[in-house]
């Protein structure tokens, strides 16, 4: 009895988990549903200098930050023994807030680094600064990482990839596209003011603008070498098996089988992955070819650019007003703290992650997830069989992965171990460089072993969520299971339109253009008919045709319209196509068994509210410089076009709002993406 009427008193009290002030109601949503949904959010919630976007995810972030301080400040509060790891969290927190010191220091960190760089003299000891910085997490020309075998997933493998431009992206350096003229302009001058703040210069005996052009000049040669986004999205032309004695004829002038050595993987190593061999030939040239004295100034500007952060405030600002205003649009920095808690959460993020999830996460979250989770499984399955486009052998083979997709919620069975991390009060830089080198030290302590499949990839405390397509995993951490994505306290069909899109995106990612190349095992394989992996690649288009299509800016920063990029961000669209459309589904199911208020609430349907949900996650400001930004690299589409642009693919959507034919969200339904 106790039961029923909880139950009952429990059903009565949910609310819709739509917020009408979030709605612009004089907007319409059969032509614009992401201002409908949205515009009352974007109206209370205008950019603030801080922000170069801002949307339902910033917002989460910051009300974690805040939690993440309240955190750090009880544990500094305590009385610590000296070496616990609540004595570190606050060491490390108290330094980088110490601003007096971090003036008073000023380059001084970083001195001994460059020291030894400006010391380098012959070709050997380039190629040992390599080793050194490599060591320290400073990937200068490229960088060698623990993955999976694509070949045998259960086991971790080396992987040399590109890396080592400052810029991030060989499009920068090579395209005049948006506002890449200017960006260049604006890096050399951040090199220039950076080398002089730090007295390379002096140093070196080279001028601080010469040692920027230098700098400039290699970066542009390797960036013409690198892969672009594109190609670094292809899971077979990114694995390429070599044995240390193959790529000895690859790439003569990299001593393999020294670097393996030297970073304590070479024991049991047979094969290993080089990504992009034909970067890795031109890196091979660049150390017997390049100038000694440019190879000295491009090290010192890499550990320059590294530190910046973590040092006085004149460098801080330098390297703020290019990453931060002309990059990507922000007008002023984030406050000290908040940036603190940023490095303290990036330098012991589980441990940070552990007192969270004791403090912040509410193991009922943890048991309705999982009932959602299996609900969306369910529902990709009978997705699966509904698919007209899909042959039975296929089909099979697709319910075959699903079952086996591991689900991970919340938080990590068990924490990993910072005990062997040294905080000190000598310096914030110090501190880093100690950080960097524990961390590398633990990837690399992965390599040629058994892949850790009960290791999280992601802290508890990041809002956001992630499948892996060699574990065939996927991961929900604590901070994305509360409004506007999990609301305890809201009717089901607002959470299946939020996080149970959300659920479904993650697992439709296990069968987008990329996930759709591993079998259930994680391993790169064929589990398609021809005829099917061409009906797949054909109803893809329609959603890369989709985005290609949408205009993002009148000018991009060079005159020119910048339109969205439907290539790069396919894995995403297809993803966010199969998310809503099971969720959908499994909201149906749910509303047969009488498990949402099959009532209009507030004024909607269950149809209508859970479509409004899905668009206030999406609910943000941005600013253009970010657009342009995000649109050049990011593989996610721009929030509001996934909602705009994705949601016309959705016949469910347009049964629910009553779109019809010459309403901007309409579209014909032999025109809609079939996928999953
Ligand atoms: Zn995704």
């Amino acid at each position: 009895m106790a039961l029923m009427a909880t139950g009952c008193q429990k059903k009565t009290e949910l609310t819709s988990g739509i917020d009408l002030n979030n709605l612009d109601t004089t907007a319409s949503p059969v032509d614009d549903f992401y201002q409908y949904a949205c515009g009352g959010w974007m109206a209370s919630h205008p950019l603030d200098a801080e922000h170069s976007r801002y949307g339902s995810f910033d917002f989460l972030a910051e009300e974690n930050q805040k939690q993440l301080r309240t955190i750090i400040d009880s544990v500094s509060a305590q009385n610590n023994k000296k070496g616990s790891i609540a004595d570190k969290i606050a060491t490390l927190y108290n330094i980088g807030m110490d601003s007096v010191r971090l003036q008073e220091q000023g380059a001084e960190p970083l001195k001994p680094y460059l020291d030894e760089i400006n010391a380098l003299k012959t070709r050997e000891d380039i190629w040992a600064e390599v080793l050194k910085m490599h060591h320290r997490a400073n990937h200068v020309l490229f960088g060698v990482f623990g993955e999976a075998d694509k070949d045998d997933a259960k086991q971790c493998i080396a992987w040399a990839y590109q890396s080592g431009l400052g810029l991030g992206d060989r499009d920068y350096y090579l395209t005049d596209e948006g506002n890449n003229k200017n960006i260049r302009a604006g890096y050399i001058d951040l090199m220039t003011k950076e080398f002089a703040l730090a007295g390379y210069d002096q140093m070196s005996g080279i001028r601080a603008d010469k040692l920027a052009s230098m700098v400039m000049g290699l970066e542009t040669r390797l960036a013409k070498s690198q892969n672009t986004r594109l190609e670094n999205r292809d899971p077979f032309g990114t694995f390429n098996r070599y044995t240390v004695e193959e790529a000895n004829k690859l790439a003569a002038n990299i001593d393999w089988k020294g670097y393996f050595t030297e970073m304590n993987i070479m024991e049991g190593m047979k094969t290993f992955n080089i990504a992009q061999p034909k970067y890795f030939e031109e890196v091979s040239r660049v150390l017997a070819d390049a100038d000694i004295e440019t190879l000295k100034a491009y090290f010192a500007w890499h550990e320059i650019n590294s530190a910046a952060s973590y040092l006085s405030d004149d460098f801080v600002n330098a390297n703020f007003d290019f990453y931060g205003k002309l990059l990507s649009g922000r007008e002023v920095n984030r406050p000290r703290w908040k940036r603190v808690t940023s490095t303290v959460d990036g330098a012991m993020g589980e441990a940070l992650g552990h007192l969270y999830v004791e403090k912040y996460f509410p193991a009922e979250a943890k048991e309705r997830m999982k009932v959602l989770v299996e609900n969306l499984m369910t529902a990709l399955g009978q997705r699966i069989d509904m698919a007209t486009w899909m042959t039975d052998v296929t089909k099979k083979n697709a319910h075959e992965k699903l079952s086996t997709i591991l689900v991970k919620i919340g938080y990590p069975d068990k924490w990993r171990d910072y005990s062997g991390l040294e905080i000190k009060d000598d310096s914030y830089y110090a501190n880093i460089v100690r950080s960097n080198i524990f961390d590398m030290d633990y990837m690399l302590s992965k390599i040629n072993k058994p892949v850790d499949r009960d290791e999280w990839q992601m802290t508890p405390q990041t809002v956001n969520a992630y499948y892996n397509p060699t574990t065939n995993e996927i991961c929900f951490p604590a901070a994305i299971l509360q409004p506007p994505f999990f609301n305890m306290k809201a009717d089901e069909a607002a959470n299946y339109g939020a996080i149970g899109v959300v659920i479904g995106h993650e697992l439709t990612h296990g069968f987008d253009d990329q996930g759709r190349n591993y079998d259930k095992d994680g391993n790169l394989a064929d589990w398609w008919t021809a005829q099917d992996a061409e009906n797949f690649t054909n109803n893809a288009q329609v959603i890369v045709d989709a985005f290609n299509a949408v205009k993002v800016l009148e000018d991009g920063g060079n005159g020119q319209p910048l339109y969205a990029n439907g290539q790069l961000t396919l894995g995403e669209n297809i993803a966010d196509n199969g998310g809503i459309h099971i969720s959908y589904l499994a909201m149906q199911n749910a509303k047969a068994k009488g498990q949402l208020n099959k009532d209009n609430m507030d004024g909607f349907t269950p149809e209508q509210r859970f479509f409004l949900a899905y668009a206030a996650v999406w609910a943000s400001n941005i600013r253009d410089e970010a657009k342009l930004q995000l649109t050049q690299m990011d593989v996610h589409a721009l929030a509001c076009n996934r909602v705009n642009v994705t949601l016309p693919h959705i016949g469910e959507f347009q049964e629910a709002w009553s779109v019809k034919q010459g309403d901007k969200m309409w579209l014909d339904p032999d025109k809609r993406a079939q996928l999953w």
